[in-house]
């Protein structure tokens, strides 16, 4: 998307844990519940660990350790019901997942980031801040930055997912 206001970098938004261009790429128009396995499970990986990471946990086994996480933005992904991020697990050093688990529990389960303007709101907040998300990736997104002016009916994907 051209155009788009690039925000200054701001502490705030410093521990992003991937720039969206690098987010992997997911299949156009098959929805989250639907990616094949192994797609699925790098999508939610990149939440908390660098690409490379994800990659060696799915195709090697290597098991992620608590230097390998990144704690940041993308903790709001996991704390989404869709998510089912608890099915990670077997991807992570037992302690590691345990202070995760407190980390995303602790986290609060209101603060969704909006993945084109990267504003941080509660979903639902406020009456008239609307959100859409996205049924591919299931980031979100308000709907005031998408090209609609109001939520569309059905399943909708994110610019990065229809690329
Ligand atoms: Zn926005
Ligand atoms: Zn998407």
């Amino acid at each position: 998307m051209p155009g788009l206001p690039r925000l200054a970098c701001t502490s705030t938004f410093l521990h992003w844990p991937l720039p969206r261009k690098k987010m992997p790429s997911v299949h156009p128009w098959i929805t989250f519940e639907r990616l094949p396995v192994a797609r699925r499970d790098l999508l939610r990986l990149t939440w908390l660990v660098s690409n490379e990471v994800a990659t060696d946990a799915i195709e090697h086994a290597h098991v992620i350790q608590a230097a390998d996480v990144i704690y940041g933005y993308g903790m709001a992904m996991c704390t989404d019901e869709r998510s089912k991020f608890e099915e990670m697990e077997v991807y992570f050093e037992k302690d590691t997942w345990k202070t995760l688990l407190s980390q995303i529990n602790s986290y609060d389960q209101n603060a969704t980031v909006c993945s084109v303007c990267r504003q941080v709101s509660g979903v639902g907040t406020t009456a008239k801040v609307k959100w859409i998300q996205c049924d591919g990736c299931l980031v979100w997104v308000h709907v005031s930055c998408t090209e609609f002016t109001c939520k569309p009916r059905g399943n909708w994907f994110c610019s990065s997912c229809e690329d």
